[in-house]
Protein backbone atom coordinates (compact mmCIF):
# COMPACT_ATOMS: atom_id res chain seq x y z
CA UNK A 1 0.00 0.00 0.00
CA UNK A 2 1.32 3.41 -0.80
CA UNK A 3 2.11 5.73 1.92
CA UNK A 4 -0.63 8.27 0.81
CA UNK A 5 -3.46 6.73 1.11
CA UNK A 6 -6.63 9.26 0.55
CA UNK A 7 -4.41 11.15 -2.04
CA UNK A 8 -3.65 7.37 -4.34
CA UNK A 9 -5.16 6.74 -7.68
CA UNK A 10 -7.47 4.12 -5.80
CA UNK A 11 -9.94 6.67 -5.77
CA UNK A 12 -12.11 7.91 -8.89
CA UNK A 13 -10.47 11.61 -10.15
CA UNK A 14 -11.77 14.26 -8.18
CA UNK A 15 -13.08 16.86 -9.77
CA UNK A 16 -13.18 20.01 -7.48
CA UNK A 17 -16.15 22.58 -7.72
CA UNK A 18 -15.80 26.51 -7.31
CA UNK A 19 -18.97 28.51 -7.37
CA UNK A 20 -18.68 32.24 -7.95
CA UNK A 21 -21.16 35.15 -8.95
CA UNK A 22 -20.45 33.90 -12.58
CA UNK A 23 -21.87 29.69 -11.82
CA UNK A 24 -19.68 26.35 -11.13
CA UNK A 25 -15.93 26.36 -11.90
CA UNK A 26 -14.91 22.98 -11.91
CA UNK A 27 -11.32 21.71 -11.36
CA UNK A 28 -10.29 18.41 -12.66
CA UNK A 29 -9.64 16.00 -15.17
CA UNK A 30 -11.31 16.41 -18.26
CA UNK A 31 -11.25 20.54 -17.76
CA UNK A 32 -8.52 22.98 -18.17
CA UNK A 33 -9.21 25.38 -15.57
CA UNK A 34 -7.02 28.79 -16.20
CA UNK A 35 -6.18 30.87 -12.92
CA UNK A 36 -4.61 34.08 -13.90
CA UNK A 37 -3.46 37.67 -11.90
CA UNK A 38 -0.75 39.34 -10.31
CA UNK A 39 1.95 38.19 -8.30
CA UNK A 40 0.84 40.38 -5.42
CA UNK A 41 -2.56 42.32 -4.87
CA UNK A 42 -0.59 46.36 -5.44
CA UNK A 43 -3.57 48.54 -4.37
CA UNK A 44 -7.55 48.06 -5.15
CA UNK A 45 -7.24 49.71 -8.47
CA UNK A 46 -4.56 47.47 -9.86
CA UNK A 47 -6.33 44.28 -8.79
CA UNK A 48 -9.46 45.04 -10.26
CA UNK A 49 -7.68 46.03 -13.59
CA UNK A 50 -6.27 43.12 -13.67
CA UNK A 51 -9.58 41.31 -12.43
CA UNK A 52 -10.99 42.92 -15.47
CA UNK A 53 -7.86 42.27 -18.03
CA UNK A 54 -8.18 38.63 -17.33
CA UNK A 55 -12.06 38.19 -17.16
CA UNK A 56 -12.09 39.39 -20.22
CA UNK A 57 -9.60 37.33 -22.25
CA UNK A 58 -11.53 33.72 -20.36
CA UNK A 59 -9.20 33.21 -17.17
CA UNK A 60 -11.79 31.21 -14.80
CA UNK A 61 -10.37 32.20 -11.22
CA UNK A 62 -8.40 35.50 -10.00
CA UNK A 63 -5.03 34.81 -8.47
CA UNK A 64 -3.48 37.82 -6.17
CA UNK A 65 -1.19 37.10 -3.26
CA UNK A 66 -2.59 39.81 -0.16
CA UNK A 67 0.76 37.79 2.43
CA UNK A 68 3.64 37.24 0.26
CA UNK A 69 6.51 35.34 0.86
CA UNK A 70 9.27 36.89 -0.26
CA UNK A 71 13.08 35.50 0.07
CA UNK A 72 14.56 39.19 1.71
CA UNK A 73 12.96 40.83 4.78
CA UNK A 74 12.94 44.35 2.57
CA UNK A 75 10.85 43.13 -0.38
CA UNK A 76 7.25 44.06 -0.52
CA UNK A 77 5.37 42.28 1.72
CA UNK A 78 1.45 41.88 0.36
CA UNK A 79 -1.05 44.60 1.80
CA UNK A 80 -2.26 41.71 4.35
CA UNK A 81 -5.48 41.92 5.46
CA UNK A 82 -6.42 45.22 3.08
CA UNK A 83 -5.10 43.05 -0.07
CA UNK A 84 -7.98 40.80 0.75
CA UNK A 85 -10.46 43.64 0.79
CA UNK A 86 -9.34 44.27 -2.48
CA UNK A 87 -9.63 40.70 -3.50
CA UNK A 88 -13.00 40.71 -2.09
CA UNK A 89 -13.93 43.69 -4.31
CA UNK A 90 -12.59 41.90 -7.34
CA UNK A 91 -14.76 39.18 -6.92
CA UNK A 92 -17.59 41.04 -6.50
CA UNK A 93 -17.63 43.28 -9.61
CA UNK A 94 -15.99 40.99 -11.77
CA UNK A 95 -17.76 37.30 -10.67
CA UNK A 96 -14.30 35.92 -10.58
CA UNK A 97 -13.83 33.31 -7.55
CA UNK A 98 -10.71 34.11 -5.73
CA UNK A 99 -7.13 32.06 -4.88
CA UNK A 100 -4.86 33.68 -2.49
CA UNK A 101 -2.01 32.66 0.02
CA UNK A 102 -2.04 31.64 3.48
CA UNK A 103 1.32 32.02 5.43
CA UNK A 104 0.80 31.80 8.55
CA UNK A 105 -1.97 29.65 10.77
CA UNK A 106 -3.02 32.72 12.58
CA UNK A 107 -4.37 33.90 9.12
CA UNK A 108 -6.06 31.56 8.07
CA UNK A 109 -10.21 32.40 9.03
CA UNK A 110 -9.12 35.81 8.15
CA UNK A 111 -8.05 34.20 4.41
CA UNK A 112 -10.90 32.08 4.22
CA UNK A 113 -13.54 34.75 4.52
CA UNK A 114 -12.79 36.17 1.09
CA UNK A 115 -10.76 32.93 -0.57
CA UNK A 116 -12.70 30.48 -2.72
CA UNK A 117 -9.46 28.21 -3.12
CA UNK A 118 -6.77 29.15 -0.58
CA UNK A 119 -2.97 28.67 -1.71
CA UNK A 120 -0.49 26.83 0.40
CA UNK A 121 2.60 28.25 -1.44
CA UNK A 122 5.96 26.11 -2.43
CA UNK A 123 7.73 27.20 0.77
CA UNK A 124 5.33 26.10 3.07
CA UNK A 125 4.40 22.72 1.44
CA UNK A 126 5.63 21.05 4.65
CA UNK A 127 4.58 23.54 7.18
CA UNK A 128 2.68 20.92 8.81
CA UNK A 129 0.47 22.78 11.56
CA UNK A 130 -0.24 25.00 8.81
CA UNK A 131 -1.87 22.16 6.64
CA UNK A 132 -2.99 20.28 9.89
CA UNK A 133 -5.27 23.63 10.16
CA UNK A 134 -6.47 23.66 6.33
CA UNK A 135 -6.97 19.75 6.80
CA UNK A 136 -9.95 20.44 9.21
CA UNK A 137 -11.55 23.50 7.01
CA UNK A 138 -14.01 22.97 4.14
CA UNK A 139 -11.94 25.09 1.32
CA UNK A 140 -10.45 24.07 -1.58
CA UNK A 141 -6.78 23.83 -1.69
CA UNK A 142 -4.07 24.86 -4.01
CA UNK A 143 -0.59 23.15 -2.44
CA UNK A 144 2.49 24.35 -4.53
CA UNK A 145 5.14 21.69 -4.51
CA UNK A 146 7.61 22.31 -2.42
CA UNK A 147 10.90 23.80 -4.49
CA UNK A 148 12.76 20.51 -3.03
CA UNK A 149 10.29 17.85 -2.51
CA UNK A 150 10.02 15.04 -4.33
CA UNK A 151 6.47 13.51 -5.69
CA UNK A 152 5.87 11.42 -2.80
CA UNK A 153 6.74 13.94 -0.03
CA UNK A 154 4.86 16.09 -1.92
CA UNK A 155 1.67 13.85 -2.37
CA UNK A 156 2.11 13.03 1.50
CA UNK A 157 1.89 16.96 1.85
CA UNK A 158 -1.77 16.66 0.03
CA UNK A 159 -2.30 13.39 2.51
CA UNK A 160 -2.04 15.50 5.27
CA UNK A 161 -4.48 17.72 3.99
CA UNK A 162 -7.10 15.15 3.63
CA UNK A 163 -6.42 13.12 6.54
CA UNK A 164 -8.68 15.58 8.70
CA UNK A 165 -11.51 15.36 5.91
CA UNK A 166 -10.82 17.73 4.04
CA UNK A 167 -10.72 16.11 0.12
CA UNK A 168 -10.25 19.39 -1.61
CA UNK A 169 -6.95 19.49 -2.56
CA UNK A 170 -6.07 21.16 -6.01
CA UNK A 171 -2.17 20.41 -7.09
CA UNK A 172 0.30 22.49 -8.42
CA UNK A 173 3.68 22.24 -9.76
CA UNK A 174 5.90 25.48 -10.07
CA UNK A 175 9.32 24.00 -10.68
CA UNK A 176 11.85 22.28 -8.50
CA UNK A 177 15.73 23.71 -8.01
CA UNK A 178 18.49 21.71 -9.39
CA UNK A 179 22.11 23.04 -10.63
CA UNK A 180 20.37 24.94 -13.25
CA UNK A 181 20.12 28.42 -12.78
CA UNK A 182 19.52 30.42 -16.17
CA UNK A 183 15.90 29.71 -14.83
CA UNK A 184 14.31 30.10 -11.79
CA UNK A 185 13.45 26.81 -11.09
CA UNK A 186 13.91 23.74 -13.76
CA UNK A 187 10.11 22.81 -14.69
CA UNK A 188 9.49 19.16 -14.10
CA UNK A 189 6.54 18.68 -16.63
CA UNK A 190 7.20 14.99 -16.76
CA UNK A 191 5.09 15.25 -12.87
CA UNK A 192 2.33 15.52 -14.82
CA UNK A 193 1.22 12.01 -16.22
CA UNK A 194 3.06 10.36 -13.43
CA UNK A 195 0.80 12.05 -10.46
CA UNK A 196 -2.34 11.33 -12.54
CA UNK A 197 -0.83 7.85 -12.32
CA UNK A 198 -0.26 8.37 -8.62
CA UNK A 199 -3.19 10.19 -7.40
CA UNK A 200 -6.98 10.86 -8.04
CA UNK A 201 -6.31 14.99 -7.15
CA UNK A 202 -6.51 17.58 -10.01
CA UNK A 203 -2.92 19.08 -11.04
CA UNK A 204 -1.70 22.28 -12.30
CA UNK A 205 0.80 23.97 -13.49
CA UNK A 206 2.25 27.21 -12.63
CA UNK A 207 4.70 28.21 -15.38
CA UNK A 208 5.28 31.80 -14.16
CA UNK A 209 7.26 30.86 -10.98
CA UNK A 210 8.50 27.13 -12.92
CA UNK A 211 10.60 29.74 -15.48
CA UNK A 212 10.68 33.15 -14.25
CA UNK A 213 10.75 34.55 -17.75
CA UNK A 214 7.45 35.81 -19.29
CA UNK A 215 9.34 34.62 -22.46
CA UNK A 216 9.21 30.76 -21.24
CA UNK A 217 5.59 30.93 -20.04
CA UNK A 218 3.91 30.24 -22.88
CA UNK A 219 5.55 27.51 -24.19
CA UNK A 220 5.81 25.99 -21.17
CA UNK A 221 1.93 26.56 -20.70
CA UNK A 222 1.12 24.65 -23.53
CA UNK A 223 3.44 22.15 -23.23
CA UNK A 224 1.98 21.14 -19.46
CA UNK A 225 -1.77 21.05 -20.83
CA UNK A 226 -0.67 18.75 -23.33
CA UNK A 227 0.99 16.43 -21.39
CA UNK A 228 -1.85 16.51 -19.18
CA UNK A 229 -2.52 19.07 -16.64
CA UNK A 230 -5.77 20.15 -15.57
CA UNK A 231 -5.02 23.89 -15.73
CA UNK A 232 -2.50 27.01 -15.26
CA UNK A 233 -1.76 29.31 -13.05
CA UNK A 234 -0.49 32.24 -14.80
CA UNK A 235 1.19 35.49 -13.76
CA UNK A 236 -0.27 38.52 -15.17
CA UNK A 237 -0.15 42.02 -14.50
CA UNK A 238 -1.29 45.03 -16.74
CA UNK A 239 2.15 46.66 -16.70
CA UNK A 240 5.17 44.35 -15.80
CA UNK A 241 7.60 46.51 -15.75
CA UNK A 242 5.96 48.53 -12.38
CA UNK A 243 4.76 44.98 -10.34
CA UNK A 244 6.24 45.48 -6.91
CA UNK A 245 7.03 41.32 -7.67
CA UNK A 246 7.72 39.01 -10.13
CA UNK A 247 7.16 41.38 -13.08
CA UNK A 248 9.55 39.49 -15.14
CA UNK A 249 7.36 36.60 -15.27
CA UNK A 250 4.52 38.26 -15.66
CA UNK A 251 2.34 38.54 -18.76
CA UNK A 252 0.86 41.46 -20.50
CA UNK A 253 -2.59 41.68 -21.32
CA UNK A 254 -1.28 40.85 -24.85
CA UNK A 255 0.59 38.14 -24.55
CA UNK A 256 -1.40 36.52 -22.13
CA UNK A 257 -4.22 37.04 -24.52
CA UNK A 258 -2.52 34.81 -27.31
CA UNK A 259 -1.59 32.10 -24.61
CA UNK A 260 -5.51 31.61 -23.96
CA UNK A 261 -5.65 31.33 -28.09
CA UNK A 262 -2.94 28.76 -27.89
CA UNK A 263 -4.08 27.19 -24.97
CA UNK A 264 -7.52 26.61 -26.23
CA UNK A 265 -6.72 24.71 -29.28
CA UNK A 266 -4.44 22.28 -27.23
CA UNK A 267 -7.01 21.74 -24.71
CA UNK A 268 -9.69 21.14 -27.36
CA UNK A 269 -7.47 18.83 -29.10
CA UNK A 270 -6.99 16.87 -25.16
CA UNK A 271 -10.84 16.75 -24.76
CA UNK A 272 -11.08 18.90 -22.54
CA UNK A 273 -13.40 21.82 -21.65
CA UNK A 274 -12.02 24.97 -21.16
C1 LIG B 1 2.83 32.54 -5.67
O1 LIG B 1 2.18 31.80 -6.43
O2 LIG B 1 2.46 33.65 -5.34
C2 LIG B 1 4.12 32.04 -5.11
C3 LIG B 1 4.76 32.72 -4.17
O3 LIG B 1 4.55 30.90 -5.67
P1 LIG B 1 5.49 29.75 -5.07
O4 LIG B 1 4.98 29.43 -3.70
O5 LIG B 1 5.32 28.64 -6.06
O6 LIG B 1 6.88 30.31 -5.06
MN1 LIG C 1 4.90 35.51 -7.87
Amino acid sequence: MKPYRLASREDKDTIIEVHSGEGTCSIGEGYCTIIAGPCAVESEESILTSARLVKKLGAHILRGGAFKPRTSPYSFPGLGVEGLRYLASARKETGLPIVTEVLDVRDVDRVLEIADIVQVGSRNMQNFPLLRELSHQRVPVLLKRGFAATVEEWLLAAEYLMSGGNRQVILCERGIRTFENSTRNTVDLGVVPLIKELSHLPVVVDPSHATGKWQLVRPIAKAAIAAGADGLMIEVHHHPETALSDGKQSLTGANFARLMEEVKSIAHLEGKII
